[in-house]
């Protein structure tokens, strides 16, 4: 009997995704003994023309890390969507975008700009600027365009299952390996490696009542002033946990780190972003509008702090300009 065949790609991610699949340590062994791993080229030298050659529908699951944000990226999407019988939105840069989708509050041109000219790492009055088509005593060069947007994976091909994290956690990612070799994987559609309910249920800090004066920024506060019992977001540092998906076993709060968000939008949520900047909102202990809008003043980095992970799946999904 052949072995099920897999496939684990890397679009525009930081590769995490795919140290984190090699987490799962000894189980790659289980992993290599019940499967064929056909295409990754973080791992295998298999080339792109290699995949266009098998038939379509012969990988039984692709795992695919990274958003779409260059032809490239986009290419092999469809290639992948094509060759798979299943395709996993694989991490939070296919699933909703991730901290590259926080490019998505700048523009293409502005990008371009900044790294060729602007970067203090650029001699001033450089001129090479990245072409798509470069002619060459050896022959003609290409590089894949830039998109002017980031967008998840299935803003672009249709997927079957989404499965957050950044990165995922080892244990979640054989879970997932393992409902997929052994034909256990939910109906299409559903979100995988994930626990249900959000990560404050997951999160063993004692829970009162949250009303808070002020906001802390964790980098700011002295840990030995910080209560390792407690809620975090009852001492003023910001945890996302409240909106969020479960399924990493609430791991920052652990080390007095405020849940940043990665597992995604617990169910039921449409818009990850609004509804932490609601929820961190309705905690500020005070009915003075001005008040208020001081305590709301001191989160420095709205953005960066309820869309880091979700910016470009969001309902809006970049910067709107006028
Ligand atoms: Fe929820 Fe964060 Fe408080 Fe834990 S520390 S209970 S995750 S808000």
């Amino acid at each position: 009997m052949p072995k099920p065949k897999f496939a684990v790609y890397w679009a525009a991610s930081c590769g995490g995704c795919e140290i984190a699949f090699l987490d799962i340590r000894e189980k790659i062994l289980d992993f290599d003994a019940a499967a064929d791993l056909v295409f990754c080229p973080c791992l295998l030298d298999t080339k792109y023309k290699d995949v266009e050659a098998m038939a379509d529908g012969e990988i039984d699951v692709t795992l695919f890390n990274g958003g779409i944000r260059n032809e490239e990226n986009l290419h092999i999407a469809k290639l992948l969507r094509q060759k798979s019988k299943v395709l996993v939105a694989f991490g939070s840069c296919a699933f909703e975008g991730c901290i590259p989708g926080l490019a998505n509050l700048t523009t293409k041109s502005e990008i371009l700009d900044y790294v060729y000219r602007k970067s203090p790492s650029v001699e001033p009055g450089n001129t090479t600027f990245p072409q798509t088509v470069t002619e060459t005593p050896a022959g003609r060069l290409t590089l894949p365009d830039l998109f002017e947007v980031l967008r998840p994976l299935d803003h672009v091909v249709d997927v079957d299952y989404r499965m957050p994290g950044c990165p995922p956690v080892a244990e979640q990612i054989w879970a997932v390996a393992e409902a997929a070799l052994t034909g256990k994987l939910p109906p299409k559609g559903a979100l995988v490696g994930v626990n249900p309910k959000t990560v404050c249920d997951e999160c063993k800090r004692t829970k009162e009542e949250k009303k808070i004066k002020a906001f802390r920024r964790p980098h700011l506060v002295d840990p030995r002033d910080i209560d390792p019992v407690k809620c975090l977001l009852e001492q003023g540092i910001i945890c996302n946990g409240p909106a969020i998906h479960a399924g990493c076993g609430a791991l920052c709060p652990q080390v007095n780190l405020g849940c940043r968000g990665c597992y995604g939008p617990a169910d039921g949520i449409q818009d990850v972003g609004a509804k932490l900047a609601g929820a961190i909102a309705s905690i500020i202990d005070s009915d003075d509008p001005a008040e208020i809008q001081a305590v709301a003043d001191q989160i420095v980095d709205p953005v960066g702090t309820f869309y880091r992970f979700g910016l470009a799946g969001s309902l809006v999904g970049r910067r709107i300009r006028s």
